[in-house]
């Protein structure tokens, strides 16, 4: 194995945190770039549910997705929002999204997603073992929440290829919920919790420590923005603080924001934000003790240090739109339909950016227009889960060890082929 080259990460969401670290692990000198400190508001891996995934291998576009679209966005408290002038801007990503949604390419996708995701909850371990951010993972179950079985059986075809994959659970009817946690109302009336999943109690807390980890052991963090990468005569170069450093190789992990690199090394990536919510209640009258997903309004409700959060959605409006008020509203509409007797002293609202591809997985590997850049984004609705195990690929592929796992299906230069 090759050691003691000298690496440069751009963005230190849980992505590029995670890359760092098992780069600087490998014996490398490591520096990771970001414009913001790790656990900063502005990442998307400040605000997200917290929770690791680990069977969330169903892609958002599955069979049918059409019939659903229009009841998704016109209902008040439909999961689905559009800021309407950005649509031809989204087109380019929405007709091959619409398309992957067909059953033979739902399971393919499914397939890849497993191999980044079945093991996420002992890859975070692994990352985070003996460090601070180790105390803020949680292990249990993770229940979907229905008002009845009925609801359930409408999301057979996820639940069955989830099986498919491994994953395991119970069926709960309503006195069994009941048991887990009394405060729940009539809208709860049938969950499947999902066995051995995990979450985190603080998501920027979990960055910020992991960063803490990192520099502990040697790593460097430099706050600025990266204004450029480019491919350099013999190695490729960072450009931050008017500074132009070469590095031995450079790994781009800057989230939502990588597709203006990818598209100066002359890549096409059509990375879009997903954008996404969430609402903090600040000193709950209660929490649950495990998080669930309220299947029918697309958002998870997940016990945190600092209350409980509801988080999840989708809108589109592109990167840099201001954050809108409907998707917060459904928060507060929605938790007191399931806990009517919940109380709070305060909120804490938030907009955070998935980084999406149109086939729903990220792009992991070496560019094949750069030498020496690598990619390490798109992870869109996991990536808090993939991020740990996204970056000991990555560092296994620049250590010349080839991952026990296709990584065809991540391919970065899949969408220059298309
Ligand atoms: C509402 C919501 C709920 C979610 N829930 C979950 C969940 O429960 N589980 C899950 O697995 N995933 C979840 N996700 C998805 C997950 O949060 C993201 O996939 C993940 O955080 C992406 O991490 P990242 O490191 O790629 O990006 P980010 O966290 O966005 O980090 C990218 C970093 O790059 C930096 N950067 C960008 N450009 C530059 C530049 N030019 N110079 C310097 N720095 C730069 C940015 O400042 C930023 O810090 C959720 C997302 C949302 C929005």
């Amino acid at each position: 194995m090759t050691s003691g080259l000298n690496i440069g990460v751009v963005g230190a969401g849980i992505v590029g945190v995670s890359t760092a670290e098992w780069l600087r692990r490998d014996g490398h000198n490591v520096t990771l770039f970001d414009r913001v400190k790790p656990g900063s508001t502005e990442q998307t891996s400040y605000g997200n549910a917290g929770l690791l995934a680990r069977t969330a291998v169903i892609p958002a576009s599955v069979p049918g997705i059409l019939r659903h679209v229009p009841s998704m966005l016109f209902d008040k408290d439909g999961p689905l929002f559009l800021k309407w002038s950005y649509l031809p801007k989204l087109m380019p990503w929405l007709i091959p999204f619409l398309r992957n949604g067909r059953e033979s390419r739902v399971r393919e996708i499914a397939a890849a997603l497993d191999t980044i995701l079945g093991d996420s909850v002992d890859q975070h371990f692994a990352l985070a073992k003996g460090t601070a951010a180790e105390t803020l993972i949680e292990t249990g179950n993770y229940a979907y929440i229905y008002k009845d079985r009925k609801g359930f059986e409408k999301d057979a075809f996820g639940f069955a290829i989830r099986r498919e994959h491994g994953a395991e659970w119970e069926e709960w009817d309503r006195d069994a919920l009941l048991e887990q946690d009394p405060n729940l109302s009539e809208d709860a009336g049938f969950a499947v919790a999902l066995k051995d999943h995990g979450w985190i109690r603080d998501p920027g807390a979990y960055t910020a420590a992991l960063l803490d980890a990192f520099r502990a052991g040697g790593g460097v963090f430099r706050l600025g923005e990266v204004s450029d990468i480019a491919p350099g005569a013999e190695r490729p170069l960072i450009t931050a603080g008017g500074e132009t450093i070469a590095f031995d190789h450079i790994v781009v992990a800057s989230g939502v924001w990588s597709r203006r690199m990818a598209e100066r090394l002359g890549h096409k990536v059509p990375l879009e934000a997903e954008r996404g919510y969430h609402m903090m209640f600040k000193n709950p009258s209660h929490k649950p003790s495990i998080p669930y997903m309220m299947a029918d309004a697309k958002f998870a409700v997940t016990p945190m240090d600092g209350g409980l959060r509801c988080a999840g959605l989708i809108e589109f409006g592109g990167i840099d739109a201001p954050a809108s008020d409907a998707p917060l509203e459904i928060f507060e509409r929605r938790i007191k339909r399931i806990y009517p007797s919940l109380t709070w002293d305060s909120t804490e609202s938030w907009m955070g950016r998935r980084p999406s591809t149109p086939d729903s997985l990220p792009l992991i590997g070496h560019s094949t227009k750069a030498k020496g850049v690598w990619f390490a984004f798109g992870a869109q609705h996991v990536g808090l889960t993939s991020g740990p195990k996204t970056g000991r690929l990555v560092a296994d592929m620049i250590a010349g060890r080839t991952p026990n796992m296709d990584m065809t299906p991540f391919a970065t230069d899949r969408f220059d082929r298309a």
